[in-house]
């Protein structure tokens, strides 16, 4: 699939973003309390997103990173791995997973299920995006930026075959495009 920044549109503004995390700082601070927070971004997707939202919670907090990656062509959780771990234990921490867009939720349970036995005191879950009509497993997302419809994206840490993640808005795939693309 070739495809050009001329394909795509713009969905969520650079300003809608900023408003957005700063938000989402206060409402994550107040409900995990003013104590450490261990932050994980699940790379590369979250990197821009993380850097915005670690200082709109503001506080004592720690930033970690993991990576993953599904196998191509297959369709369960089993087939999510993780590429690189976190440095630190997280048992008896307070922990907040960020991720850059929940679609079928396979990853996000892979990484909520392998969080979960590292038994930290408590875990939340944030996406700055979420696709809830592509949901194939139910996770819980305790906290999300924007809820799209199902449309392509770009921008703001989300790649088109590695390239875009620096664009400052989220851009949708237009839908002539995608329509031509479906045939
Ligand atoms: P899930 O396991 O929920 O199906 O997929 C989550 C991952 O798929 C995201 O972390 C992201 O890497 C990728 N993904 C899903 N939808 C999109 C999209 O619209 N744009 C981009 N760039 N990546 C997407």
């Amino acid at each position: 699939m070739d495809l050009s920044l001329d394909d795509f549109e713009v969905l969520i503004s650079e300003d809608r973003i900023r408003e957005r995390c700063r938000e989402l700082g206060q409402e994550i601070r107040a409900a995990v309390g003013d104590g450490p927070l261990v932050c994980v971004g699940v790379l590369k997707g979250s990197f821009i997103f993380m850097a915005d939202l670690v200082r709109a919670i503001g506080g004592p907090l720690t930033c970690d990173f993991l990576r993953v990656s599904s196998y191509e062509g297959t369709r369960s959780t089993g087939n999510v791995r993780i590429e690189f771990d976190l440095t630190q234990p997280i048992e008896g921490a307070d922990v907040l997973l960020i991720e850059d867009i929940v679609d079928t939720g396979r990853t996000a349970e892979f990484l909520l299920q392998s969080f979960q036995v590292r038994q930290p005191r408590s875990l939340r879950f944030c996406s700055l995006l979420d696709k809830p009509e592509r949901r194939v497993v139910e996770v819980p997302v305790d906290h999300v930026g924007f809820t799209i419809a199902n449309r392509f994206v770009i921008g703001y840490g989300l790649d088109f075959d590695g390239r875009y993640r620096d664009l400052p808005d989220i851009r949708a795939l237009n839908p002539k495009k995608e329509a031509e693309l479906a045939h």
